[in-house]
């Protein structure tokens, strides 16, 4: 067996190897749209394959010396382009650069290049190898990218203004009507009390006090519904609520809470459960009653099939404790602090079940303003349980 070949056959091999090597290299450059150039740093002059001349938007027959190509470069793009080969030169590292040119059709287009430097044996820069490629559709879309999210966030920005504006608007406007509604309120009052001392007709006298206590019952009403709406608004701009505090019996205030409450179902057996006659602790007792009355309604409304719900009032050593159990759809696990956040509700509910998601939020920051607490328990499809303390 020989185990050295000819001279000849060697280098036949050698040269065989050395042209599928090159058409390897030509094939990888061709499917990635590059082009390829060979600048002499002495001369400066420039060779570039068919492939680099497509990507000026050049016929293959056509010139680039490198003056031709500096010329296409746009004028901005040439000081950066020109320092990083600079910088490529000083270093010996290779260099990236991105610029745009003006192809002979007037049409503006983004070259990416990349390029090395060699040298000679003494360490004079001799020649720079490179690629260029056509990136004009990357660079399209990138700024097609932009404009969008500067769109979006244009349109986030104006949305939350005008958010703002409506909560500031809501503030004010219903600031405003507070004022005459407790005028009528007083007025319709002072008049029921006038009305002991005028000698009437009785018939007259039960017209005029139906009228009056209706005027007064509607006012109250709609006090009530601004005080709701004016603490919506200020939960909406992130301010506290101004609370009124005084002692008040936790005791009265559940169970009138239930008796508003219980006409409005025949499905649901409520109970009250507390072993105190009275628990009387220091509160914003319209607030509270707030806070009952929306644990009240949402175990109602989130158990459509009915079913015992059970308010119940009990002491810990310094809290006292109030809470609500339904056995309706409860809440789904991972979900249990989600719900107390504003507009958000439950998965399980949000198809189903009228709501904005709002209640439960107020409701708390209510509670947490009175330095106590507020939790829930729940399995999905058991029932919940709502618990709020506060502090005695
Ligand atoms: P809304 O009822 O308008 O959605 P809330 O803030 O009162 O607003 O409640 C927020 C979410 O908490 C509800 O959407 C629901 O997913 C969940 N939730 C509240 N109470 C209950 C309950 N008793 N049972 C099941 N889910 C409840």
């Amino acid at each position: 067996m020989k185990l050295h070949l000819p001279i000849e056959a060697r280098l036949r091999n050698a040269e065989s190897a050395l042209r599928k090597a090159q058409e390897r290299h030509r094939l990888a450059l061709r499917a990635g749209g590059l082009g390829s150039w060979e600048l002499d740093l002495s001369t400066m002059m420039l060779e570039t394959s068919e492939g680099c001349k497509v990507n000026f938007g050049l016929a293959p027959h056509d010139e680039l010396p490198y003056s031709r190509l500096m010329e296409m470069m746009l004028p901005e793009d040439r000081p950066a382009m020109q320092a990083s080969v600079k910088r490529a030169v000083e270093t010996g590292e290779g260099y990236q650069a991105e610029y745009r040119i003006r192809r002979p059709n007037g049409q503006i287009t983004w070259i990416a290049a990349y390029g090395r430097p060699f040298f000679t044996a003494d360490g004079t820069p001799e020649i720079m190898l490179g690629t260029t490629q056509d990136i004009t559709d990357r660079k399209h879309a990138e700024a097609e990218r932009e404009r969008l999210l500067a769109e979006a966030r244009a349109a986030r920005d104006e949305a939350e203004r005008a958010v703002h504006m409506r909560d500031v608007f809501l503030t004010l406007t219903v600031h405003d009507l507070r004022t005459p509604v407790t005028a009528i309120r007083g007025r319709a009052q002072l008049l029921q009390r006038r009305l002991v001392q005028m000698q009437l007709p009785a018939d007259d006298r039960q017209r005029i006090e139906e009228g009056l206590d209706w005027l007064e019952a509607s006012t109250t009403q709609m006090e009530v519904i601004l005080a709701e709406l004016q603490d919506v608004a200020l939960l909406e701009i992130g301010r506290p609520l101004e609370l009124k505090f005084a002692p008040a019996n936790l005791v009265a205030l559940a169970r009138s809470s239930i008796e508003q409450i219980r006409p409005q179902t025949d499905k649901h057996h409520i109970c009250f459960d507390t072993p105190h006659e009275q628990l009387y602790t220091t509160v914003d007792a319209n607030r509270i009653d707030r806070v009952i009355d929306n644990l009240l309604s949402n175990a109602i409304k989130y158990s459509p099939e009915g079913g015992r719900v059970t308010v119940s009032l009990a002491m810990e050593p310094e809290w006292a404790v109030l809470s609500v159990s339904d056995e309706g759809v409860g809440i789904p696990a991972g979900e249990h602090e989600l719900i107390f956040q504003r507009y958000r509700r439950g998965t399980n509910v949000t198809n189903s079940f009228e709501g904005i998601g709002i209640g439960l939020a107020g409701a708390r920051q209510i509670v947490e303003q009175h330095k106590g607490s507020m939790h829930v328990e729940s399995q999905e499809g058991k029932g919940s349980t709502f618990t709020v303390r506060l502090p005695v």
